[in-house]
């Protein structure tokens, strides 16, 4: 158990002024900055001391069971916190509060590419390589920044710690400031030789090939995110990541409707009105869709599981066919006539035209939710 009176080197009834000077004294002696590294422990030792007995309610309970009492007690742990942080911002100066040099590498930049698809890609997923110009590991240091065959050597100007000291005279006493070695930017050594290929920078700009995996359904803006596929690290950082920015190029036969696809399917008139087996070259291949006798123009016949492939969901949607009935043009007279024979047996030759009740049906629904818009 830890005498803090004789790590202090006063005597049990020293007041509070005594125990003040002499940790300032032994301080100032066994700062790590003025002693050296070996002395750290017994600093430390000498600040936790100090830490307790300058707070009377802890000097109390030390007093009384000695250190185990002081760490059974609910409020100690907060002294000891307390202590830790000082102690960390004390010698914080170089990130998360560790000491020592800090290692060469920064993280790449992430790194946009635009990834053109056709409406194939996104219905079935697709495996696309597109070429990229980016930073990439130097190819002759691979990163170590050092020409072959050489090495970075320790820092003359902080001793390979990377940190370098000020002392400055305060009303307070000495001040010891710790800032990151000019010299080696904190590193604590120095690339005499730097690789001829990269100026020292451990990366070169080189056109890249890259695999993309693209999966069913991805929608045009969504980004494909390829982790470490970006800009290679500085000095041997790790890469940035890559991401590929999906556009979609419009199909002139099939429109993107959610998950499913669209497409019209002109038959004849004939057709229409007498029923018909007709042949559909989908994305998948040729379908045979079955045309209903009298099917009007508009009707929507849907082939289940030909649409766009679920993201990450698995399946697939609709392929819906609208079906636009083609009225005759240009007849001639054979045709006219039979046409003219048709409409005579079906008591149309003086045709009934009328207007039809739009109540609650499709046109009316539309027509209300352009309306209120
Ligand atoms: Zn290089
Ligand atoms: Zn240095």
């Amino acid at each position: 158990m830890a005498d803090y009176y004789s790590i202090l080197g006063v005597d049990r009834n020293a007041s509070a002024d005594e125990i003040k000077k002499a940790y300032r004294k032994l301080a100032r002696k066994l700062h790590p900055d003025v002693a050296g590294p070996e002395s750290a422990e017994q600093f430390k030792a000498v600040n936790e001391a100090y830490d307790v007995l300058s707070n009377e309610e802890q000097r109390r309970l030390y007093d009384m069971g000695g250190e185990d009492a002081l760490h059974g007690g609910g409020g100690a742990g907060a002294g000891f916190g307390a202590f830790q942080d000082i102690f960390d911002t004390f010698f914080g100066g170089m990130g998360g509060g560790q000491r020592g040099p800090v290692p060469r590498g920064r993280r790449g930049q992430d790194t946009l590419v635009a990834l053109d698809l056709d409406l194939e890609d996104v219905v079935f997923g697709a495996d696309k390589e597109i070429t990229h110009t980016l930073a990439v590991e130097c190819p002759v240091c691979h990163g170590t920044c050092a020409a072959p065959g050489t090495q970075p050597i320790t820092c003359s100007q902080c001793g390979g710690t990377g940190t370098v000291q000020r002392v400055t005279q305060s009303l307070l006493g000495q001040m010891v400031s710790q800032s990151a070695c000019p010299t080696c930017h904190g590193h604590g050594t120095v690339i005499v030789t730097p690789c001829h290929e990269c100026a020292g920078e451990g990366r070169v700009r080189a056109t890249k090939t890259i695999n993309i995996k693209v999966p069913a359904g991805v929608e045009s803006g969504m980004r494909i995110r390829l982790a470490g596929q970006g800009d290679a690290g500085v000095e041997g950082g790790p890469a940035g990541d890559l991401f590929a920015e999906v556009r979609i190029r419009p199909n002139a036969l099939f429109q993107r409707v959610g998950d499913d696809l669209t497409c019209e399917l002109q038959i004849p008139m004939t057709a229409a009105a007498l029923g018909t087996q007709v042949t559909v070259d989908t994305l998948d291949g040729p379908r045979t869709i079955t045309i209903q006798p009298g099917t009007a123009s508009g009707t929507v016949v849907a082939l289940s599981g030909l649409g766009v492939g679920r993201l990450h969901r698995g399946g697939r949607g609709d392929l819906k066919v609208s079906i636009a009935v083609k009225t005759p043009t240009r007849l001639d007279d054979v045709q006219r006539s039979l046409l003219e024979e048709l409409a005579k047996v079906r008591g149309e030759d003086i045709p009934s035209a009328r207007l039809v009740e739009h109540n609650a049906g499709f046109f009316s629904k539309m027509r209300d939710k352009f309306s209120n818009k």
